[in-house]
């Protein structure tokens, strides 16, 4: 069986620890590789050697690190369909879906090639007599990305490309449940002129991410995952004075108003629903329509769309709209709250419970789910699912709409389907939620704004990608030099003021 160890110091290296984790082909149930999970000496290790190369990296122009950024674009764009293959293989989402993954980590690259211009800094000329005093932005040393499984190309490439392109070094630590297209972005970064050392993959679990935290080496800690990881990744991190900035779970609303396209709106959620299987934390997991007669008519178009989703194998190609969910632990968790649903009196209206797919019993698949009739204190509505399992609750207004969407301890993203603007402004403007789709379902920012949600989403201050990541990682040095002219008049005693 396939052994997937470390990326060290520019090559594959097996791991020490003797401790390995499943990673199963979800789409035929087969566990087909084995990860290494590294203990802490190893990623202490990691983290020395990563240490030296950053300092001839840090001091490397920016604009030969941008031009490692662009070859890796070149790169990513070479290796597209054998980097979806790979992702699709360990993860289960369809081939499209992967491509779409890798694209959408590749544009944030792609914004890393103008770091030049986001490092440049600020300068003020004559703020004192003979005085010019200006602010650079220096990396932070070594930093750290700990990633989930549900995009394992694009969220790797989000952490890593900014702190790169700022002069760091950085240590990856992706999921384990698919950890093949990580190891295979870092051996296109040495290909791409990266030297060794400055970005090496550390294959883990909670072992390996409590040496990260605990590593005084590394300076700030980006994790992307549940909210109960989020939390805690952040107070042991914070508490050990790095800079954290850690996107948890979702609960997405989407608010349908009795005037919106209801066409429309149904083909959307279908898309944002099952899309990836409901494995995305912009999914929309639930429907809001505003009144009886816009959720009847809503339920009406969306059942026969959901009935005929094709859920299959991405090896099916184009021809699948959603694949299996990851691991046979989170079909299990999955089905254990349609249950919880259904015992809560919430009523499902189009039931997978039965999906079973000929000739891949053993895969992890889920046949899609609309439950309709859901109230707020049941389970399925307040926790993140993270399947194909769809919620209705009804509102009878847009305030009530807007009141539970805003009530939800998570703050991810929302949207809202309208044809008015009155409406749609006031939405976007009172809404306690960080990113908003107004007839956009799935309302992910582009590279160059930036990520991140509110609320229990979030824990830290600044977001992912965007003018943000050049901020996180990086830290401010002002200076102030004065090279006098003339007379020297000794010694200032009291605090400086300029006048
Ligand atoms: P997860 O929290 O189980 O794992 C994320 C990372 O944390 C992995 O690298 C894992 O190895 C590590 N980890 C797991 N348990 C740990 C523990 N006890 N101690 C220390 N580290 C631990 O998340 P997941 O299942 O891989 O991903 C799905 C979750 O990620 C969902 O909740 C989803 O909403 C969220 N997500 C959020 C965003 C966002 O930007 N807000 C984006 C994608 C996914």
């Amino acid at each position: 069986m396939e052994e997937i160890g470390h990326w060290i110091d520019g090559k594959r290296v097996a791991g020490t620890s003797g401790r390995f984790a499943d990673v199963w082909n979800p789409a035929t149930g087969e566990v087909q590789a084995k990860v290494a999970l590294a203990s802490k000496a190893e990623l202490d290790a990691a983290v020395a050697s990563a240490a030296k190369a950053q300092v001839a990296w840090g001091a490397t122009n920016p604009q030969r690190r941008a031009r490692v950024m662009m070859k890796f674009v070149s790169l990513l764009n070479r290796d597209m369909d054998k980097l979806a293959e790979a992702l699709s293989r360990e993860h289960g989402k369809t081939l499209p879906d992967a491509r779409g993954d890798v694209q959408r980590g590749l544009e944030v690259v792609e914004f890393c090639i103008g770091a030049p211009h986001l490092l440049k800094g600020e300068y003020t000329d004559s703020a004192g007599p003979g005085i010019d005093m200006y602010s650079m932005r220096q990396p932070i040393g070594v930093a750290a990305g700990i990633t989930p499984f549900n995009f394992p190309a694009m969220i790797p490439m989000w952490k890593m490309a900014p702190a790169l392109a700022c002069g760091n070094a950085f240590i990856l630590k992706p999921s384990e449940r698919d950890p093949s297209v990580p190891m295979m972005l870092a051996e296109l970064m040495q290909e791409a002129g990266l030297p060794d050392g400055v970005l090496q993959v550390v294959n883990g679990d909670k072992e390996a991410v409590d040496a990260i935290l605990d590593n005084p080496t590394i300076s700030g800690v980006g994790f992307v995952g549940s909210t109960p990881i989020a939390q805690y990744i952040y107070e042991r991190g914070c508490a050990n004075g790095k800079r954290v900035q850690c996107f948890g779970g979702a609960k997405n609303h989407m608010i349908i108003m009795p005037d919106a396209d209801l066409d429309q709106a149904a083909d959307a959620l279908v898309g944002a629903g099952y899309g990836a299987a409901g494995e995305r934390c912009m999914a929309i997991s639930v429907a809001v329509p505003v009144g009886d007669e816009t959720a009847d008519r809503l339920i009406a178009k969306l059942v026969p769309k959901i009935e005929a989703l094709k859920v299959g194998p991405y090896t099916s190609g184009e021809d699948v709209d959603y694949g299996p969910v990851v691991t046979p632990m989170a079909k299990e968790n999955i089905l254990r709250l349609v249950q919880s649903g259904v015992d809560a009196g919430a009523e499902l209206v189009v039931d997978g419970r039965d999906f079973s797919l000929q000739g891949y019993e053993d895969g992890f698949f889920i046949g899609p789910h609309l439950f309709d009739k859901v109230t707020p204190d049941m389970e399925i509505y307040q926790k993140e699912i993270f399947g194909p399992v769809l919620s209705t609750v009804r509102a009878q207004s847009y305030e009530e709409a807007l009141k539970l969407a805003m009530d939800h301890e998570y703050g991810n993203g929302t949207a809202i389907f309208t044809r008015d603007g009155d409406t749609a402004r006031d939405f976007a403007n009172r809404i306690n939620i960080g990113m908003v789709g107004i007839n956009v379902p799935i309302p992910v920012p582009l590279a160059y704004h930036t990520f991140g949600g509110w609320k229990k989403s979030v824990f830290g201050d600044l977001n992912q990608h965007g003018p943000d990541a050049f901020r996180f990682y990086t830290r401010t040095k002002t200076v102030t030099a004065r090279w006098p002219s003339g007379i020297k008049e000794g010694g200032e005693f009291t605090i400086p003021v300029m006048e």
